[in-house]
């Protein structure tokens, strides 16, 4: 199916052809409180589509920020014990391979609570942090980690640059593919750069989104979907060299890009643009059976969580996370089949997930309830989930894990 209306959101051409509709969903990291129960809940399309010209994969709509990014929006990374020995290792890397110093200075776009960024400060080393979301930039504060409560767009990196404030690293983890403005985005980065500086990137990767039908990770938010392919094109165009890439295993399976204002291709880049080119991720033929995939993982997820539910068993959700949103929302999981969400985060607790309505609580109930099954939405924490909840398990609670097919543990 092809649309004339949309644009690229990279290469600004028309014709994009849509390869999976999802149909409307609320927008996933709107959790609600009571009050907001008592209101009408957005409801936004969300197709998803491929770019012949320059190969990116995007989703159509683009949910206006005050909808997604409200009180409402309550992700703090510091909750995430993995994500933040990932990003600690990273950082002694980078401060180790580029001698970072005290005459350094390192800017994190989407710095979230200052998670990222407090390693560097340990070591003496200057930085500052960018985030819209006012919550997790006054905690960052308070972690010591100056912290400019702002959406980042390019005019911002030029005042910043006029300020004499360019970076030797510019750290942006998990913000690329949420930016309504991908141009502006990248433009700013490299306005931000010293001319040896580097920018480290985390993205998710598209592949094992395709190849593991992680369709849960496709939400409004969520705007892009990224092959190395696609990013170099991206790059390029604002005069910015897709010099070494990494596959890490965070989020189901994320790359780690270091883009430098010099063009100096390394060869982990030119292997993986040709293993893409190889299995045809360039062209819509790769993505034309994943809706299929996905309408098979949506019917047997369905059927397995109906089958015990009608056997008398009792079923909790773990992960009140934008994930978590899509899989319930998608697979038409509402109280008939689960009975509550558990989540870590405190801020969560006592409110409801967007579109279904199910009441979270503390991770604590899973122990003092034992529901026989618990489902978890953060499928990508699994092991850590598991691994916290012994005890559950130990008095006879079991797992499902969702993707990329569902199963009992
Ligand atoms: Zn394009």
């Amino acid at each position: 199916m092809k649309t004339e209306t949309a644009r690229c959101r990279s290469c600004d051409q028309d014709e994009l052809e849509i390869f999976l509709d999802l149909g409307l969903k609320p927008p996933s990291d709107r959790i609600l409180t009571k009050e907001m129960l008592k209101q009408t809940e957005p409801y936004y399309p969300l197709e998803v589509a491929f770019c012949p010209h320059c190969t990116l994969v995007q989703i159509l709509e683009t949910v206006p920020p005050e909808d997604l990014f409200t009180d409402g929006y309550e992700y703090y990374s510091s909750f995430i014990p993995s994500l933040l020995k990932h990003s600690r290792e990273n950082v002694l890397n980078l401060i180790n391979s580029r001698k970072l110093d005290d005459d350094s200075f390192i800017i994190e776009l989407a710095s979230n609570d200052g998670y990222l960024l407090k390693n560097y400060v340990e070591k003496g080393i200057p930085v500052l942090g960018i985030d819209p979301a006012p919550g997790q930039a006054k905690a960052a504060e308070k972690a010591s980690v100056p912290t400019l409560n702002a959406f980042f767009t390019a005019e911002l990196a030029r005042k910043l640059r006029d300020d004499g404030k360019q970076a030797d690293v510019v750290h942006a983890n998990n913000v690329l593919a949420h930016v309504a403005d991908t141009n502006g985005f990248v433009e700013g980065i490299r306005i931000l750069l010293k001319k040896n500086g580097v920018a480290v990137i985390e993205v998710p990767y598209i592949k094992e989104l395709i190849d593991h039908c992680e369709f849960d990770t496709i939400y409004h938010e969520h705007l892009c979907y990224f092959s190395v392919t696609a990013l170099d094109y991206l790059f390029r165009r604002h005069s910015l060299f897709l010099n070494e890439v990494k596959k890490i295993p965070i989020h189901g399976g994320s790359l780690r890009l270091y883009v430098e204002p010099k063009e100096d291709v390394g060869k982990s880049v030119i292997k993986m643009l040709a293993d893409e080119a190889d299995q045809k991720m360039d062209q819509i033929v790769y993505y034309q059976n994943f809706s299929e995939n996905v309408i098979h993982l949506k019917n047997k997820l369905y059927e397995l969580l109906q089958n015990l539910k009608a056997k008398g068993n009792k079923i909790a959700a773990y992960g009140a996370a934008a994930k978590g949103t899509m899989m319930i929302n998608y697979v038409d999981v509402g109280n008939n089949l689960i009975d509550f969400v558990v989540d870590r985060n405190i801020y969560k607790h006592g409110k409801y997930m967007p579109g279904k309505h199910l009441p979270i609580f503390g991770t604590e109930k899973l122990v003092e309830e034992i529901p026989d099954y618990v489902l978890i939405l953060a499928w990508n924490f699994s092991e850590e989930i598991m691994e916290q909840q012994r005890e559950y398990q130990e008095k006879g609670g079991r797992f499902i894990i969702p993707v990329p097919e569902p199963k009992i543990v």
